[in-house]
């Protein structure tokens, strides 16, 4: 089957062929850890979770390599760390497990391989040094700048002309810079930053430089897919061009460049000043967004219901488009079990081959549903990474206190009051709730176990 793609590149859809089909790569810029990732950074991780499901599903689940870093090492994680008075390293890790804690909910595999900025520097240097000796970079006064005005077609991915960029961008000015544009590869810490040695002193690496290094690393001078969000294009991934193909004397850094459009929230952009600031941990744990807990496969469908190049309007009413569509498909789906064919979910391939239409592919959901094919809804679900969406309700869904009962009854029991024993076990059941009682295996005391039934 071909896979069409939407190549940022060449601003045109392409057939995607992958430079070795036994070993596809794809790399994604990961989150900066130093707080709650919020739901804008939700729509990369989903949107490019359901290409390796594609992927995967295409060229065989072992022949596709995803890296998406962490960024462990920023400017933002040291201001943060001094405000709250915590180390480095506690502020990083707390922040990264909170992210994938974060995006296991939201139904994201785990990528293949996941570097943290802090475990790359050496090869980082190594790159930085390439740069210098190619004629692409030079140190001054303790840093190291991409000299911009070396790669003539600097700007190509973000198509600008220098002028734009100079007048666009949040270009920093700095007396040592030779360009207006150029960008720092590496920069002096202080005693109390973190900081590694380096041929131009102790220092860190710049942000960009962290993806150009890390993605060598781990999938080779040149590979097949990069993506992340529109809002890195420019200067993050035309910086990260920049740097590898310097570095490596190549063509291109990755044939396909793909982006995800911008995430507004009840119809304004997201910031923390207007206070529609919302983090994915609000959503699913908090009541801070419409008033209640959101389950991740609801987050997630409400995402993939807009093209992901398309600019996306998180509302309660959509999530509650999105909810409503799912308890269709669950109810559906439980009437119709898993009967009819398998093979009709190829139909939601095809939607996402063609540039990964999720809206197609969610029709397709629904005319399983419709039509009673539970297999075909299954098997499309599983594509979409909205497993969730079937699964029987988990405990926290129930709006029942079922230990509370539980212990009711073992109570009722104890006493040998058999009815309120079964009164209490039929009123859970009416609940969607079947009790087993068992023995606990070690110690041969009554326990009693509880699945949802409905
Ligand atoms: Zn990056």
């Amino acid at each position: 089957m071909d896979l069409k793609f939407y190549n940022t590149l060449t601003r045109s859809k392409e057939t995607f062929e992958p430079i070795d089909p036994a070993n596809v790569r794809m790399y994604v810029c990961g989150p900066t850890v130093y707080d709650y990732a919020h739901i804008g950074n939700a729509r990369p991780a989903i949107v490019f979770d359901v290409l390796f499901r594609l992927l995967r599903h295409v060229y065989g689940e072992n022949h596709v390599t995803y890296a998406r870093n962490i960024t462990d090492v920023d400017d933002k994680i040291i201001d943060r760390a001094a405000r709250d008075g915590v180390s480095i390293d506690e502020l990083t890790k707390t922040t990264a497990s909170q992210y994938h804690a974060d995006v296991a909910a939201l139904g994201c595999l785990p990528p293949t391989h996941e570097p943290r900025a802090t475990k790359h520097i050496g090869d980082m240097v190594a790159m930085i040094g390439q740069l210098i000796e190619r004629g692409h970079a030079y140190a001054a006064d303790g840093h190291v700048l991409f000299d911009t005005a070396s790669m003539p077609d600097y700007g190509k991915l973000a198509k600008r002309s220098l002028d734009e960029m100079v007048a666009g961008a949040r270009v920093e000015v700095a007396s040592y810079k030779k360009n207006p544009t150029d960008f720092v590869l590496w920069k002096p810490s202080d005693e109390g930053q973190p900081g590694w040695g380096s041929p131009w002193g102790r220092g860190r690496p710049g942000w960009h430089i962290e993806c150009s290094a890390m993605s060598a690393a781990l999938l080779g001078e040149t590979f097949d897919i990069h993506g992340g969000g529109i809002d890195l294009a420019f200067p993050h991934h035309e910086n990260e061009v920049a740097q590898s193909r310097c570095a490596h004397g190549t063509a291109v850094m990755a044939n396909v460049w793909m982006h995800n459009g911008f995430l507004q929230v009840e119809g304004q952009k997201m910031s923390k000043s207007l206070g529609n600031f919302v983090t994915i941990n609000e959503l699913l744990r908090t009541k801070t967004f419409g008033g209640r807990e959101w389950p991740g496969e609801v987050l997630r469908l409400a995402m993939l219901m807009t093209h992901y190049r398309q600019p996306i309007d998180f509302s309660i009413k959509r999530l509650e488009e999105a909810e409503a569509k799912i308890a269709r498909w669950r109810n559906l789906f439980a009437e119709a079990g898993e009967g009819g064919d398998a093979a009709d979910a190829q139909a939601v391939t095809e939607a996402l081959a063609d540039d990964l239409n999720t809206w197609d592919a969610i029709g397709e959901l629904d005319r399983f549903a419709s039509s009673r094919n539970g297999s075909a809804l299954k098997a499309g679900v599983e594509l979409l990474g909205l497993e969730g969406a079937l699964a029987a309700q988990s405990a926290a869904d129930i709006d029942v206190d079922v230990d509370a009962f539980i212990a009711a009854r073992l109570a009722a029991r104890a006493e040998k009051n058999w009815a309120e024993a079964d009164r209490i076990r039929d009123e859970l059941l009416e609940q969607g709730i079947q009790l087993k009682d068992g023995k606990d295996p070690a110690t041969g005391e009554p326990v009693t176990t509880w699945e949802v039934v409905r």
